[in-house]
């Protein structure tokens, strides 16, 4: 899909086309020109354009971007502008050159009620009723003048007749209405010469007058109004449309705030803006312009309205890092607001890093939609405390594309779910999801409303001004705790697994980018900033709300996919060149450890090593060579490095693994654990030696498949009565013995689910507790979810599930609406039941799905729904999940490590270097997450440690690197405070699930 220009354009070939012209394939552009000279009649008149087109448009005037004209198909609900206004006081004989680029379309479902089908769509239901090559056809386009005596007469009556439909009948102030409609009825004489007719319209208006001008009492909520027009950034469009969705909104919207002073407008993400400045640099100038004046409110602190369940904490904070940036450099603006309508729930880790983003206020809405029996969410205006304490000033309205008419106001406020404490509400309004924003309408009703007795008061502010009016008249008087946990779209947690996996790594792949060009860089290597940021804001980008989520059509994610390798490609590269800066000579490997913790695991090695290897400083490490792969198990140092040569001589390990079969059964131990495995391929037993304790209720990794229709919105949403639609999962399993090596042994399971094969290697080393389960699987369903299940001997009434910086707590039962809600919720690496004496996870290297259920844990493994993608997730899938089981409370667990080494693995490259460890934390429920060089490029270090397992301890952190200074600081990284560096240490409080960003400057 070629994208050009205005002028570019303007250079092709044009010919004459008549209306009736037929053209278009799917994806493609057309460009029409056309030209409109003003006639003497329209001297000082308002002249309207009336194109079309038969696609949504872009539309230039005198080479300047106008707008759009209309849009129709996927975006009929989500982008209606009805009039095109040319000019509001014509000069005849004015020349107007029409430039406008047309989309033809792509062929999506319409839904029976019309609008876009987001239900099952089954093969040859509908079909794309569109002939190829002739998608649009070209109606009549013209022009005309405008009646605006005529409109403004309908706005007057409309408005009345819609307070008048609301009110008590009985009312004084109905009855009064009622009078002043007919008299202007009356006084109105369609019958007469247009001047005539004009006199009589004029005459109806002041018929009118008396009822828009009484006022109301001394207790009408106020409503603060601001336009907006939703933008998603990829949907049931991909995202070349969205670029253009960009200049058809921003510019009709500019030409609205130029027509109503009073009018506000507000729009959220950097990338967005980011598509218009570089298609439409002169748009986004003028654009600029308005956000000085103080009209177009630019705000929303976050680079996209991402998703927020599966985004990882860093992912999160340079979200607000790269927006915040944005508005400050661009617009000259201190984003203060996360401006986040849309998103399918809301993590409990957000307070606390909004607030050290310098974030003081959330607007959204989506958690009201309950459509499925869900709870009603209490409030609109409140607190919302996090996990860790910290509290954001919240509001919620309903919508964000609301109308402004009487009707609309007065049903907000009657629906509104807070009744008390509540004087005030913002109304975001407008026509969104595919961009358009308010009509000239919104604004006509909003300026009849600003004091209308019977219908609420419109106020059009900025939503800042609203938070700042409300806490001089208070603040909340009510706190909500906990996620905002949203009782709809479960499935988006599962749907479109390549996303989710890809999303993973891009976020680790950066983490490992950043830790060693950090390291390169203290060695005099220069530090790739401006491909970090670049790249970060590729992965900040599709982790948009319904890119992430899997809610997307199938192109969205064909381009996903090709970006996703992009980054990856190139984010290896330069992590290799940061390595090979680190390391010297040929002789050897240097293998890396990103974690901040030493751990000990096994490394498959180069075949130099068959005979043995030591680290470069001389200690002999166990290896062996099974088959054609030699494994050895190495110690890695806490954030640091250590170099293997090859040596002459094997060593054993201490801990070996062995495999044996009895009968039918496989059994996998080491000096930790022991394994059975069965027939089927299921563990039928996982036994900790160390207390002899069995964890397995019933056989672990068992699979279940079930019918997977939900009522409505099939790749979001998982209904709760899957459960009752279970289907044969595996048949014809198979197991046999992969390799029985003393650091590694493997069985092989192969067999068949549904019409799908699937290979799982189940792998238990030396010196783990971890049994792990990597998974291939060729995925040709339709309508089907899978889980993994693993009961066992706990009693828990919650379950522990690893989210951003901690995690939260859900009900395994379901005794409550509020826990029949939460019937799949969203994990990251870990998910867990225990009690206060021992525990077992299941863990997982891109699946963010689960279930729990009394003892069970059921990992969500895979999807498969219609739409917006016929045959989602129909291709081969390799992922791996873990068991693992400890003794003791969860605080007294290494599951968040355990979830930390399933995922990131250690990087190595060829040539040695002295071993390392760059940094240690004393307390190890304390993880250093992150360490990267500081944005302002004062080469100072900045590191995030967070408490992850809700357990406040005091704790050190030490370094071999010489600090001179170090400060606690800002998310955002400004300095706080200044911290003792002690004997190469600093002493660290943290509260339970507390974030810390430090800032070192190196001597
Ligand atoms: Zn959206």
């Amino acid at each position: 899909m070629e994208h050009l220009s205005p002028e570019e354009a303007m250079k092709g070939q044009f010919e004459p086309v008549e209306p009736g012209f037929t053209w278009g394939k799917t994806w493609e552009y057309c460009w029409f020109r056309g030209k409109v000279v003003l006639p003497a009649e329209a001297e000082g008149k308002r002249i309207v354009m009336d194109l079309r087109p038969d696609g949504e448009s872009t539309l230039f005037v005198n080479g300047q971007e106008f707008g759009t004209y209309r849009a129709s198909w996927v975006t009929q609900k989500h982008h209606f502008i009805e009039d095109n206004v040319l000019s509001t006081a014509a000069a005849a004989g004015t020349e107007y050159e029409i430039l406008m680029e047309t989309y033809a379309g792509h062929y999506y479902p319409e839904s029976p009620n019309g609008g876009c089908a987001t239900g099952p769509v089954l093969p040859g239901a509908y079909q794309d009723p569109l002939e190829e090559g002739k998608r649009r056809t070209l109606g009549v386009c013209t022009f005309g003048i405008w009646n605006e005596d005529a409109y403004q007469l309908w706005m007057d009556a409309d408005t009345l007749k819609q307070v008048l439909d609301k009110l008590d009948p009985n009312s004084l102030r109905a009855a009064k209405i009622a009078e002043a409609l007919e008299t202007f009825t009356l006084a109105v004489d369609f019958e007469q010469d247009e001047a005539g007719r004009i006199a009589s319209y004029r005459a109806g208006r002041e018929a009118l007058k008396p009822a828009l001008e009484a006022k109301n009492g001394s207790t009408t909520p106020v409503f603060y109004a601001v336009g907006n027009a939703h933008i998603d950034l990829a949907w049931l469009w991909p995202m070349a449309e969205t670029h253009r969705k960009t200049e058809r909104t921003f510019a009709a919207q500019l030409r609205l705030l130029e027509e109503y002073p009073e009018y506000k407008y507000i729009q959220s993400q950097p990338a967005a803006y980011e598509m218009c400045r570089k298609y439409y640099p002169e748009l986004f100038q003028r654009i600029k312009e308005a956000v000085k004046d103080g009209k177009w409110i630019a705000e929303g602190a976050m680079w996209v309205e991402p998703d927020t369940n599966m985004a990882s904490g860093e992912a999160l904070i340079r979200q607000l890092l790269y927006g915040k940036k944005y508005y400050k450099e661009e617009f000259g603006v201190d984003s203060q607001m996360l401006w986040l309508p849309d998103t399918f729930g809301y993590t409990a880790a957000l307070p606390q890093i909004l607030k050290s983003c310098g974030v003081k206020y959330l607007v959204t809405q989506k958690i009201f939609w309950s459509y499925n029996e869900g709870e009603q969410f209490p409030y609109h205006y409140f607190y919302w405390e996090g996990m860790d304490g910290s509290k954001i000033t919240s509001f919620l309205p309903t919508s964000y594309t609301y109308r402004t008419d009487p009707s609309e106001l007065i049903g907000v406020w009657e629906n509104r779910s807070q009744k008390r404490d509540l004087d005030a509400f913002l109304l975001p309004f407008g026509y969104g999801d595919g961009g358009g924003g308010p009509a000239r309408d919104y604004l006509e009703y909003a300026k009849r409303e600003k004091d209308l007795e019977g219908c609420p008061k419109v106020k059009q502010e900025n939503p800042i001004t609203f938070f700042k009016d409300m806490e001089a008249e208070g603040g909340p008087k009510h706190t909500y705790t906990g996620e905002l946990y949203f009782s709809a779209h479960r499935g988006t947690y599962t749907s479109q697994a390549m996303v989710k996996q890809n999303n993973r790594r891009c976020e680790l792949s950066m983490r490992e980018l950043e830790l060693w060009s950090t390291l390169a860089a203290l060695k005099g290597k220069a530090y790739p900033a401006e491909a970090v940021e670049r790249l970060w804001k590729e992965v900040l980008l599709h982790q948009f709300h319904d890119i992430l989520p899997g809610s997307s059509i199938a192109r969205v994610y064909q381009e996903a996919e090709k970006a996703f390798h992009a980054i990856l490609d190139e984010s290896h590269e330069l992590t290799e060149e940061a390595l090979q800066s680190l390391t010297e000579g040929e002789n050897g490997i240097t293998v890396g450890n990103s974690l901040g913790f030493a751990y000990e695991t096994v490394l498959e090695l180069p075949e130099s090593f068959a005979a043995g290897a030591k680290t470069k400083e001389g200690k002999e490490i166990p290896t062996e060579k099974i088959g054609d792969k030699v494994y050895g198990l190495a110690e890695l140092p806490a954030y640091g490095m250590v170099s293997l040569v090859p040596a002459e001589e094997q060593t054993k390990a201490e801990d070996e693994v062995v495999l044996t079969q009895v009968g039918e059964t496989y059994v996998l131990e080491n000096r930790q654990v022991k394994a059975v495995v069965d027939g089927k391929g299921e563990v039928i037993s996982f036994v900790l030696k160390t207390s002899g304790r069995e964890f397995a209720a019933e056989p672990l990794n068992r699979f279940h498949l079930y019918k997977d229709v939900p009522r409505l919105f099939d790749a979001w949403d998982i209904d709760s009565n899957y459960k009752e639609q279970e289907i044969t999962a595996a048949e014809d399993v198979k197991v046999s013995v992969l390799q029985a090596g003393s650091l590694r042994s493997v069985l092989k399971v192969t067999g068949r689910i549904s019409n799908s094969s699937f290979v799982q290697y189940i792998r238990l080393d030396a010196e783990s507790t971890r049994l792990e389960f990597e998974t291939v699987i060729d995925w040709k369903e339709l309508h089907r979810l899978l889980k993994v299940a693993f009961p066992v001997r706990v009693f828990a009434e919650n379950g522990i599930n690893e989210m951003q910086f901690g995690y939260v707590e859900r009900p395994t039962r379901r005794s409550r609406t509020y826990d029949k809600d939460r019937f799949e919720v969203c994990n990251h690496r870990y998910s867990a039941l225990c009690d206060g004496a021992h525990g077992a996870a299941v863990l997982n290297d891109c699946k963010y799905g689960i279930s729990m259920n009394e003892n069970a844990l059921e990992l969500t493994l895979l999807r498969a729904a219609a739409a917006p993608e016929m045959h989602a997730d129909n291709r081969e899938h390799h992922f791996t999940y873990a068991f693992n089981a400890w003794e003791g409370s969860f605080a007294d667990s290494d599951v968040v490590r355990q979830g930390y080494e399933l995922n990131v693995k250690p990087v190595v490259t060829n040539g040695t270097a002295d071993a390392f460890s760059l940094f240690d934390v004393e307390k190890n429920n304390v993880i250093l997450e992150s360490v990267k060089l500081a944005e302002d490029g004062s080469g100072d270090l900045i590191l995030r440690l967070y408490e992850s397992r809700k357990a406040a301890v005091q704790t050190a952190l030490s370094t071999s690197l010489p600090v001179a200074k170090a400060w606690s600081c800002t998310m955002l990284e400004e300095k706080e405070e200044e911290l003792m560096v002690e004997n190469h240490s600093i002493s660290l409080d943290f509260r339970a699930f507390e974030i810390k960003t430090l800032r070192l400057k190196l001597a």
